[in-house]
């Protein structure tokens, strides 16, 4: 009966052993219970390969350890280089660990925690350098680079909404900075944040750009509080005169603005902006008044309102025509010159001169006989001698014929084959009046539409012309040439005519 007793004892002192040995804490209190008690060769030791060192890795069952001075080491530890996690029973930990709130990754093969770029079961991961702390919903720099860590702690890649627009590169998940081209579309990250920046003006080396609401550059006609015109391909805002689809327009310089309903001033000349931005041509109707324009350069000719004029130079070119040409220039006023053939030789570059600063280009024969007293073929001879002289210089036969003397008759006006322009004021100026004389009879005679002859030969002349020219602006006049003459007058100038005023 009491060995009975005896055996049910030691019966429930075995059962109490084996529950503690089976709960893992337990089971290492009683391990140490015993290594006290027992010193030397241990009974437990005997299942493991080795016994645990006293500083070092050990494993036992499948799991890892690590002791020091015999203690098995818990939680974060570092060793020699790399950090280590061991969980309450002192088992290291591999792969994902989540901790106090945090996330890290420990190399399922031997345990090192690790940081920095990850690639992880097929998906990118950024462990917080030094904490291994992997990285979520937040920005980080690498190597100069921007990535943004999404929620699972992967990189985003292209669009990413983030309090802003950011555009994340869609092969390495770096944030793209400056202008860029994304699916055919080009964009503006401002550089520093990377947020893509909208509904504003790009300057970008010098050039202008105009980002939209949606941030794509703006390209073709854009309409704001005012208009502009971006170039259809590389989105620069143009300025100046442009020619859009056929059309001529104005970009005011510097600010790109199409300028509508206004004038415009250029080095000097004048052109009229219509309602639609284009430049007025021929006869238009301004809120200022009437006015005719060119048909090609849109240059303002005349204004319909006030009288026109013009003076034409015979005989010539000659040494005096330069210092005319001068004053001329700076007067910013067109007249003729009739030209003998034989004077043209040696003056190439007054005649040439003559032409581009816009004036009426005239034939007066080649060494001014009268025409009325020659043949068919001395008046062919005499036109097609200067005209081709006059050709070799301009590239063009003159356009206006005047007859030496004036002397004309049907048959010449016939032969000569251009309009035959003579003149309704005779300055004889050839007589020897002064300046000022010539000057007063002909502001005297000055009516609308009139044509003044006079010589460029003569040095009065000259003179005359530099008094008469501000007078008759003055009285209003516009001093035009042959061709805004006729165009002012609404007449179709003919070959075959002789014309003495219009
Ligand atoms: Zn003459």
């Amino acid at each position: 009966m009491k060995s009975k007793k005896l055996l049910v004892v030691i019966s429930i002192i075995l059962l109490v052993i084996i529950v503690l040995l089976v709960i893992p804490a337990s089971r290492e209190a009683l391990i140490r219970v015993y290594k006290f008690i027992i010193p030397g060769p241990k009974l437990l030791d005997i299942k493991r390969s080795s016994p645990p060192p006293i500083k070092g890795w050990y494993d036992w069952q499948g799991k890892r350890y690590y002791y020091l001075e015999s203690e098995k080491q818990l939680g974060w530890q570092r060793i020699k280089e790399d950090w280590y996690y061991f969980d309450g029973q002192g088992h290291m930990t591999r792969g994902w660990l989540e901790l106090r709130g945090a996330t890290y990754y420990l190399n399922p093969q031997n345990g090192q925690r690790l940081d920095g770029w990850q690639d992880i079961q097929g998906k990118t991961y950024y462990l917080s350098p030094g904490t291994g702390r992997l990285k979520l919903s937040s920005w980080i720099e690498d190597e100069g680079e921007h990535y943004y860590l999404t929620g699972d702690g992967s990189p985003a890649y292209g669009w990413l909404e983030q309090d802003g627009l950011f555009y994340m590169d869609p092969e390495n998940g770096s944030r793209l900075e400056g202008l860029q081209i994304i699916e055919e579309e080009s964009y503006y990250f401002e550089p520093g944040t990377g947020r893509l920046e909208t509904a504003q003006w790009l300057e970008l080396d010098g050039e202008n750009y105009y980002l939209k609401d949606d941030g794509r550059l703006a390209r073709g006609w854009l309409e704001l509080e005012d208009s502009f015109y971006l170039d259809p391909k590389s989105g620069v805002r143009l300025e100046g005169f442009q020619t859009i689809e056929d059309k001529l327009y104005y970009l005011e310089p510097g600010s790109g603005m199409l300028m509508v309903s206004q004038w415009l001033e250029l080095e000097g000349e004048k052109y009229y902006l219509t309602e639609d931005g284009s430049p007025a041509r021929g006869r238009t109707s301004t809120p200022d008044g009437d006015y005719l324009f060119d048909n090609k350069s849109c240059l303002l000719l005349a204004d319909l309102s006030r009288p026109v004029i013009h003076l034409s130079y015979d005989d010539g070119p000659s040494k005096l025509t330069p210092e005319l040409l001068d004053f001329l220039d700076k007067e910013n006023v067109k007249v003729s010159f009739f030209y003998q053939g034989m004077m043209i030789p040696g003056n190439e570059e007054i005649v040439k001169r003559a032409y581009e600063a816009g004036h009426s280009i005239g034939n007066h024969s080649y060494n001014h006989p009268t025409f009325t007293k020659l043949s068919r073929e001395e008046i062919a001879w005499q036109i097609e001698k200067t005209d081709s002289l006059i050709e070799a210089i301009t590239g063009h036969k003159a356009a206006w014929f005047r007859s030496p003397y004036g002397a004309t008759n049907q048959s010449v006006l016939k032969n000569v084959g251009k309009p035959t322009i003579h003149w309704n004021i005779d300055s004889e100026d050839w007589l020897g009046y002064s300046p000022e004389e010539l000057k007063d009879e002909l502001l005297k005679e000055a009516k609308d539409g009139a044509i003044i002859i006079m010589h460029d030969t003569h040095k009065n002349t000259i003179e005359a012309s530099k008094l008469l020219i501000p007078e008759l602006k003055k009285e209003g006049y516009q001093i035009v040439n042959l061709e805004v003459l006729f165009k002012v007058k609404g007449v179709e100038a003919e070959a075959g005519q002789v014309y003495f005023g219009i």
